[in-house]
């Protein structure tokens, strides 16, 4: 009998889920509204009866899942406790545990959900055929998930890869606090809201005129188009940004030296754009490697996390 596995990638509003042969086929995907009250306790048993529902409809024996892997919005311990889902107000939860008894006792395997997204888009996505592979997401925040030789690094505290919090200028200064409560981290330059946030200096200190004056309302992807259609001030602002953004790759590399980044998240809808101005700043900052790490797009979207959670389980 094939061996199935489930990836799950559980979020705020709602659980992707999807099901798997272990070579990488993605059989059936679907999503469940993720329930908040009663503390979440409805969370796990909502996941593992779905699973059920979904293997008797596509008529295989729930004996042929072999394993489940799911992704967390926060912090999992390398045994699957959480210790708090802000976003949908859970404490002292244990996913892993708690999926493995209701789903027969199966192997399962956590993750934080950037560390997931980042293994699927090495298993099937932009990062395929290499083993040492950082991704980085840029949507509302900045999120990345660094695997070496296969493997996600979680760390000791489940932070592992959380770029986003890097602090890119001490000097810069930088007057307003990130979400993290530190000032000057990639998040607040490299983000989709860190974009238009810069967007916003750069039109004060300046009289340069641009379309991204009467842009309403204001994005990223306003930004990016601008720019590509040659606006000036629009052109400062991503170069400026992507700028950071290779700094950051450029630490990452003097510790893990990936062989490749993907990029991802709504900021990398600009595409190839995008990439040649980060490579532009990147390959020169980088001189003790020979041969700089390849940078790619992203290329699962929001499945990447369903494909990751499947790939943690099926290497155990
Ligand atoms: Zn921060």
């Amino acid at each position: 009998m094939n061996e199935i596995y489930a990836g799950v990638d559980l979020g705020g509003t709602t659980a992707k889920i999807g099901l798997f042969k272990k070579e990488g086929f993605l059989i059936r995907k679907w999503e469940i509204p993720t329930r908040k009250e009663d503390g979440g306790k409805h969370v796990s048993p909502d996941i593992a009866a779905s699973i059920r529902k979904a293997m008797a409809e596509e008529g295989i024996p729930m004996e042929a899942l072999a394993g489940a892997g799911i992704g967390v919005p926060g912090p999992i311990l390398p045994d699957g406790y959480v210790e708090i889902i802000v976003n949908i107000g859970m404490r002292d939860w244990n996913p892993v545990k708690e999926l493995s008894e209701l789903l027969g006792g199966i192997p399962v395997k956590g993750a934080n959900d950037a560390n997931i997204a980042a293994l699927g888009e090495m298993w099937q996505g932009g990062g395929k055929g290499h083993k040492d592979v950082v991704a980085i997401t840029l949507g509302t925040g900045v999120g990345g998930g660094v695997i070496v030789d296969g493997h996600i690094v979680p760390g000791s505290h489940g932070m592992g890869g959380e770029v986003g919090h890097m602090v890119m200028d001490w000097q810069w200064p930088e007057p307003e606090a990130c979400n993290c409560g530190n000032y000057g981290c990639l998040e607040q330059i490299a983000s989709a809201t860190g974009i238009v946030r810069i967007a916003r200096r750069f039109m004060r200190k300046q009289d340069t005129p641009s379309v991204l004056r009467k842009a309403d309302p204001l994005t990223a992807k306003a930004v990016f188009d601008a720019a590509k259609a040659g606006d000036e001030l629009a052109e400062q602002v991503a170069d400026y940004c992507m700028m950071y953004l290779a700094r950051a790759l450029s630490y990452i590399s003097q510790v893990v030296d990936p062989e490749i980044f993907v990029i991802g998240g709504g900021v990398a809808k600009a595409g190839d754009y995008l990439l040649e101005l980060v490579r532009k700043h990147f390959e020169p900052m980088i001189t003790l490697i020979r041969g700089n790490a390849q940078l790619a797009l992203a290329t699962l979207g929001n499945d990447a996390g369903i494909y990751g959670a499947a790939k943690l389980a099926i290497d155990g």
